[in-house]
């Protein structure tokens, strides 16, 4: 089975990494980001240029490099990674490709394929090749869900309006998803 994996959010802390950053404009907390545009963020007082800035610095300090992990993950990627082929797809623009690779590498993360998509059409293009998509961004599992492919949703602050994707909390809820649905196809 052909699994599309979303790095930030499903295997990168991204916010989490990004938030420090975030605090130097405001005074803001995980829970607050309720939008992953920032500047949509109707309880962060941020401008849209301060913004644009952030993204900058996130390029300039290579934060790519050096983002957490969400718990679970290499762990989980690995096991799967033993029966499915994993294809990692992420909106991340082309320049951080190295640095996206360099990660993966330093974390040992297997992956058949690596995409760095610019642009949120890239993305679903190729996640539209996948059986099974995990992600964290709302709009992009509508999307797919509208194109009637299985998406499970890592829940979070920013994806919690839609209540009719298939909602995960954790790695460990989704390798026993992944493997349902799995057993399903194959009585199919
Ligand atoms: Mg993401």
């Amino acid at each position: 089975m052909k699994i599309g994996i979303d790095i930030d959010g499903v295997i990168a802390d991204f916010v989490g990494s990004f938030l420090p950053k975030l605090n130097k404009y405001c005074k803001c907390d995980f829970k607050d980001i309720i939008d992953y545009d920032f500047e949509k963020n109707i309880n962060i007082n941020i401008s849209a240029i301060q913004i644009k800035k952030l993204w900058q610095e996130v390029e300039k300090d290579k934060i790519y490099k050096e983002l957490r992990l969400i718990k679970g993950s290499i762990e989980s990627v690995k096991k799967l990674a033993k029966s499915n082929t994993i294809i990692l797809i992420t909106n991340r623009r082309k320049i951080n490709q190295k640095d996206t690779l360099f990660w993966l590498r330093r974390h040992r993360i297997p992956f058949a394929k690596l995409v760095v998509a610019d642009n949120r059409k890239e993305k679903i293009l190729e996640m539209k090749k996948c059986d099974i998509i995990l992600e964290d961004s709302l709009e992009i599992a509508r999307i797919l869900s509208a194109l009637s492919k299985p998406v499970l949703l890592f829940d979070y602050p920013w994806n919690r309006i839609n209540k009719n994707i298939t909602r995960i909390k954790d790695w460990k809820e989704a390798l026993n998803k992944v493997g349902l649905y799995k057993r399903r196809r194959l009585i199919q």
